[in-house]
This record gives structure tokens, C-alpha cells and sequence, in this order.
């Protein structure tokens, strides 16, 4: 359940046609060896659809220049189709202002973003900062570095055995010295829904800002910033069916003006002499140098195709792969689902008693099912359920009941072939 009340079990699919969508992506009609694709692997990257490879095609033959810089026609039209893109991604997470989005290269950068702009200005020695034991890679190693560059503490909430946070830990880490929270809001490893709403709240008696990582809710929840009220929120646009290279930092407009800029150049300044820079006003103060403004307006479309079929109906429609998948695999001997929270999202971690996690990677690709193996830049949950990796299944609005069915008999197939 998030902030605007909704959860994956409680949407509806409504009257989608599932099958006509699935034909608006080519890269399905793949055959991999022969065999039709079968892509789990939609947690790392999602698939593109037709209208949005179209979007950039026309992009580069009839709208291409630099954004921002000349009077010219073609400049002008990227400039308006680069800042309507903008407004799209404020729609989408329903933030107040169009200035308080900040386009990124991805959540990577985005959190980067935050950890020098707002971390390297106002976290001191002896600060604390909370992070969960459910975090990416991502939301871990720009915090340590900062820890350790001013001599700050990392304090780590932890998580139960079906993968949820143990909310009463993370309200017993607060004291006067905490100063940030850095909080997953959907895990990448295991699928789990965390309830930022009140764990944000509970930041903000503290007076502690708090940054959401969305990577994997933007694609399956409704994001809405203001009811959130997370100070952060970060997400990239290849999880949502975009390009690759961009993604998003939404943050409060008060705390972005007050942060220092992350990178220097062209477009982030009002003036420039050799004896001072003044910044320009944001969100231009942290976009330094021509950014990635075709893959921010393929951003754009991926947002009007998202929303033009509902993230409700989208995440209630995945929710019956999840179930269907959960219960298949919970009937195979030997197979063990790690990640088993009340509120997931359709991703499903496994592991299979006797075989490597990449060794069932392999076996699967024979088949053309694509799964993902390995730690899934989340090492703490993996060292939480002392095993070294999984098998991840993640399942997207295109894929279907007959692609589990498929990898049912291909972990049955992995089983024969190493059991
Ligand atoms: N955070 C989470 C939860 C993720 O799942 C990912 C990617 O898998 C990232 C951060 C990093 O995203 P990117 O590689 O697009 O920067």
C-alpha cells in the first residue's frame, strides 16, 4: 500500500487487451536459439514498445538539435519537446512544480546527485545516515563514501524472514545525530512493497530528509510525491519501457535551491567570470552540459504510454502472473522463493536446492527464458538469507500465464539435468 491508498491486489485489470499490447513490442517476437523469447528480466531493463521507438526516430529525423542555445527552428522545437518532457514526469509523480524535476543519466546518478549536492553540504562528522538492509548497490556506495569522507555513521535497519523491513528497528535508529535516511521503496532483489508513507513521516518528526529510491516502483505504483511528501524521489526510465542514459531526481524545490551543484559547466550557470560563477535557478543549476534530450523526450513518450493503460491496470495485471508464478513454483520439490512480504511487486527470487544460481541462468537461456542470477547488486539481502545469489524472475504488463508455464518446465529441465 503506498501513499495513494493503492496496492497491486486491491487494482483491477479492467478491460485491457493484454495480447494486442504484448504485439506493440518487436523484441518479443524473438526466437533465442529457435525458442520464442521469454523475458524475466524486467527488473534490470524493461522492453521498448513500437510507438516509443517511433517517438525517437522522429526525434533524430525531424526535431534534432542542441536544447536551450539558438533562435533557430529546430532548436526551439527540442527545447519545447525537452521541457514538455519535463511536465510529463511532473504529472507522473505528481510533483507541484515542473523546476523540481532533475534530469539525470539514471537513479545511479540521481542518487549521486543528492549525496554530493545536499550529503557533501550538510552531513558533518558524527552524523548519522539510515539505510536499509533491502538497498541497491546504488542507495549504499554513495552514502558509505560520504560516511566516510566526513567521518559520518551508516546505521542499518533490518529485515525480517519474509524480506520486510522491521519498521520498529528503523524508529528505534533515530536520535538527535540522525541527518538522512536513504529508503528503497520497492526491493530490486526480492519484490518487496516497503510502507514509506509512514516511515517517512516518521523521518520528518526528526526533521531528517528522506530519498526514495523508485527504481522499481515507478514501473508498477502510483508515485505521488507531494502525498508521499519524501524529500527525494529517484527513478530511470529504462525500468519504465525508455531509453536507456536518463532518468529522474525529484526533490522539494526549498532543499534542491539549498544544495550545492554536482557537476559544473554549461547550461548550470547564470554568469561565469574567472573570479566567480553564479548559478542559474533549478532545475537548470544541476543539469551541467547538453543533456541526454533525446532520451528525456523517449522518456516522455514512455510515461504518455504507461499512463495511457494505467499503472494500476498494469500492476494489477502483473499481480496475477506473480500469483500464478508463486504458486507453480512453490510446487516444484527443491524450489524456494526468498522474498515473501505481504506487499511485493511481481518479482520472484528463487533458488533451487543443489544448483547454482548461474548454472540455472544458463540452463533457462537453452530455453530462451531470461532470467537474471546473481546477487542483483543487493549483496546485504543476499548475506541477511546467507546464500550467495538467486535465480530472479520479474514479470512485466507483456509477458504471460504460458511464459510461466514455460519456466516451470525449464527449472524442471535444470533439475534433470544437474539433480
Ligand atoms: N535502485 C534500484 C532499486 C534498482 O533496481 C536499480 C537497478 O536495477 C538501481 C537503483 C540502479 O539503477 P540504474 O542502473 O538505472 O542507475
Amino acid at each position: 500500500m503506498n501513499a495513494t491508498g493503492f496496492s497491486p491486489k486491491s487494482a483491477t485489470t479492467g478491460d485491457v487487451d493484454w495480447e494486442k499490447i504484448r504485439a506493440d513490442f518487436p523484441i518479443l517476437k524473438l526466437k533465442i536459439d529457435g525458442k520464442p523469447l521469454v523475458y524475466f528480466d524486467n527488473a534490470a531493463s524493461s522492453q521498448m514498445p513500437q510507438q516509443i521507438i517511433d517517438r525517437l526516430v522522429r526525434y533524430q529525423t525531424a526535431e534534432h538539435a542542441n536544447i536551450n542555445r539558438a533562435v533557430h527552428y529546430l532548436s526551439e522545437i527540442a527545447t519545447m519537446e525537452f521541457h514538455r518532457a519535463r511536465c510529463k514526469l511532473q504529472q507522473f509523480v505528481n510533483a507541484e512544480e515542473d523546476r523540481e524535476i532533475i534530469f539525470t543519466s539514471g537513479t545511479t546518478d540521481a542518487i549521486n546527485l543528492v549525496m554530493h549536492g545536499y550529503g557533501r553540504k550538510f552531513i558533518k562528522a558524527g552524523d548519522e545516515i539510515i539505510l536499509t538492509t533491502l538497498e541497491h548497490h546504488s542507495n549504499i556506495v554513495p552514502w558509505q563514501m560520504l560516511a566516510s569522507e566526513k567521518g559520518a555513521k551508516i546505521r542499518v535497519v533490518p529485515i525480517n524472514d519474509k524480506g520486510e523491513l522491521e519498521i520498529d528497528e528503523y524508529e528505534k535508529l533515530f536520535n538527535e545525530r540522525t541527518k538522512f535516511v536513504g529508503l528503497i521503496h520497492v526491493s530490486n532483489a526480492l519484490g518487496t512493497i516497503n510502507p514509506i508513507k509512514r516511515m517517512i513521516d516518521f523521518a520528518h518528526r526528526y526533521s531528517v530528509p528522506v530519498l526514495i529510491d523508485g527504481a522499481q516502483a515507478a514501473p508498477h505504483l502510483t508515485i505521488d510525491v507531494q502525498a508521499q511528501d519524501g524529500d527525494f524521489y529517484v527513478f530511470s526510465a529504462h525500468k519504465l519501457c525508455g531509453p536507456t542514459g536518463v532518468g529522474m531526481l525529484y526533490g522539494k524545490a526549498t532543499l534542491l535551491e539549498a544544495m550545492q551543484p554536482f557537476k559544473g559547466g554549461g547550461d548550470m550557470i547564470a554568469s561565469v567570470t574567472f573570479e566567480k560563477t553564479i548559478y542559474n535557478t533549478i532545475p537548470h543549476k544541476f543539469e551541467a552540459g547538453t543533456p541526454p534530450i533525446a532520451a528525456a523526450i523517449g522518456f516522455g513518450a514512455a510515461i504518455d504510454y504507461l499512463t495511457a493503460i494505467g499503472i494500476e491496470r498494469i500492476a494489477a495485471y502483473e499481480n496475477t502472473l506473480l500469483d500464478y508464478a508463486t504458486a507453480c513454483l512453490n510446487e516444484i520439490p527443491g524450489v524456494k522463493i526468498i522474498g515473501t512480504a505481504a506487499e511485493k511487486t511481481a518479482v520472484i527470487s528463487f533458488t533451487i536446492d543443489g544448483i547454482h544460481p548461474h548454472d540455472i541462468g544458463t540452463i533457462l537461456n537453452q530455453d530462451g527464458i531470461a532470467v537474471r542470477t546473481g546477487h542483483h547488486c543487493a549483496q546485504p539481502v543476499m548475506q541477511r538469507f546467507n546464500i550467495p545469489a538467486t535465480s530472479r524472475a520479474s514479470f512485466a504488463f507483456y509477458n504471460k500465464k504460458s511464459e510461466v508455464d514455460t519456466l516451470v518446465a525449464g527449472i524442471k529441465t535444470v533439475q534433470k539435468v544437474f539433480l
